[in-house]
């Protein structure tokens, strides 16, 4: 088992880039321009900017990053939490197995299929399974059996789930193999902390207690068949830029070994959480400005890499992070099992969130806000149902052509949302800004074509991509 993490390699770095100068800042910042990604040092030098000039031009360099490669869509999704049994012991978690005042639950069959429901009569075409870590109280086979009950819903307007991502403990080489007769689009696990004391502590107890285990699983899944893999770190263990660059490290790892980098990379920050110390006392809290310089940092850095961004966050935050280069976005999410068939008034359930949301608005409204912001609400799932995974996506999206196809299939997805889904105003802005993207389509022929599906779409004709 090799070491991922030279600790020793990125403190140096970091101890040698404190105080990088202007026109070492803006070497790196027109190197990013360049869209091929950038090594640790110049993430480093990125992340010592502090002037507010300075952090402009990082900012404006990460919207043009983005833009090259994504265009303006973002991609929409949900969190589906099945289980809240927890065995491990994470010290910033709720779900954390020494939290007695919680009210465990495992969602049957049925139960999953009505919060499918919910997720679709909201819009959304893709989900995020999620689940704690307790093979007694939901077993792995169990998983994979959920994962086949939501593929199989309807809702009322004959709309199905299209692509299923999980974010699921570390699985096993075997876990693995079977996880390939199962059609699911990312495998996300993040590591939380790069740092292995940090990790330590965090981690006292459970299977979750092994750093080099869970460090290793994308290589375990690259190796067992998985396509596209999705890495994190939960902000706010350990210093932010030690980090950035411990999980750019783990990225480049990935693509030097299997020639196919993370599909995604998630950023989430501590938020708190119910009889979880290290939420209430965050150990190194990442201020909103930091936050903000970090996510321009690795756009810049993983220029083909899509970021994920949650409803933790608020909206306020979120609305600028957008411009900062996130390409996807939790909407209307409910981190606690059976959340969704709480919110829509059918039953009560037991507060039992795994932590509070800072952005509780409904899909709509976050939707009608996107929209506001000129991005295209994305509910595209084209690239994974036509094989374009992994090492196809990555040649795609590394010299930016990507885009070609985010843009038409934002569009047809938005405009099936439209006519199934939305309020009267949103319906208005959104066929405003799908006649001004329209436009904007360089090739003739594909915006032929996507004003033939548009056209199909209002006739009643579903799921046409690119
Ligand atoms: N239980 C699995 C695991 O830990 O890998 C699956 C993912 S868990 C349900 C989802 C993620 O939530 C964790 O990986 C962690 O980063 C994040 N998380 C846990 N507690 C949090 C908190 N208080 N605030 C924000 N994110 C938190
Ligand atoms: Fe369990 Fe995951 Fe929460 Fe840790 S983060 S306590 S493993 S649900």
């Amino acid at each position: 088992m090799i070491n991922i993490i030279d600790e020793e390699k990125i403190h140096g770095i970091l101890d040698k880039k404190q105080n990088a100068d202007i026109s070492e800042v803006r070497d790196v910042l027109n190197k990013a321009k360049e869209l091929r990604g950038l090594d640790l040092e110049e993430i480093a030098t990125l992340l010592t900017i502090e002037s507010q000039d300075l952090l402009q031009e990082l900012y404006e360099t990460a919207l043009y990053v983005k833009r090259e490669i994504y265009g303006s869509r973002l991609v929409l999704f949900a969190p589906l939490y099945i289980s809240n049994y927890c065995a491990n012991n994470c010290l910033y978690c709720g779900f954390r197995a020494d939290n007695k005042e919680i009210e465990r639950r495992t969602l049957s069959l049925d139960e999953i299929k009505e919060e499918t429901i919910g997720i679709l009569e909201q819009g959304h075409k893709r989900v995020l399974m999620l689940m704690g870590e307790n093979h007694q109280a939901c077993s792995f086979d169990y998983f994979l059996e959920a994962i086949d009950t939501v593929y199989s819903v309807q809702d009322s307007k004959g709309s199905s789930i299209r692509r299923i991502n999980i974010e699921i403990a570390p699985l096993t080489d075997e876990e693995f193999h079977k996880l390939k007769d199962v059609k699911i689009g990312t495998y996300t696990v993040f590591q939380e902390s790069y740092h292995r004391e940090t990790y330590k502590k965090m981690h006292p107890s459970g299977k979750k207690s092994d750093y080099d285990f869970r460090i290793n699983t994308m290589d375990r899944a690259l190796e067992n068949g998985m396509h596209d893999v999705g890495i994190g770190t939960l902000f706010g263990l350990y210093d932010y830029k030690f980090e950035v660059l411990a999980m750019i490290e783990h990225a480049k790892h990935l693509d030097r070994k299997f020639n196919v980098g993370p599909h995604t990379i998630s950023i989430p920050r501590i938020n708190p959480a119910k009889n979880a110390p290290a939420s209430l006392d965050i150990p190194h809290k990442v201020s909103d400005e930091n936050f903000k310089k970090l996510v321009a940092a690795i756009r810049c850095s993983v220029p083909y890499t899509g970021m994920i961004l949650s409803t933790r966050e608020s909206v306020a935050l979120r609305n600028q992070l957008f411009d900062l280069g996130i390409s996807q976005i939790s909407a209307g999410s409910r981190t606690n099992p059976g959340g969704y068939k709480q919110a829509f008034g059918l039953d009560h359930v037991e507060d039992e969130s795994q932590f509070l949301l800072n952005d509780s608005r409904s899909s709509g409204e976050v939707i009608k806000d996107v929209l506001q912001h000129g991005f295209i609400p994305s509910f595209c799932t084209a690239c994974y149902r036509l094989g374009r995974v992994g090492e196809d996506f990555m040649d795609q999206a590394k010299p930016g052509l990507i885009k070609l196809f985010c843009q038409p299939n934002g569009l047809t997805t938005l405009k099936e949302y439209l006519v199934s889904y939305a309020d009267e105003e949103t319906i208005e802005i959104g066929n405003a800004l799908i006649e001004k993207e329209l436009a904007e389509i360089p090739n003739e022929k594909v915006r032929n074509k996507a004003k033939e599906y548009l056209k199909r779409i209002e006739e009643g004709d579903r799921d046409l991509y690119f």
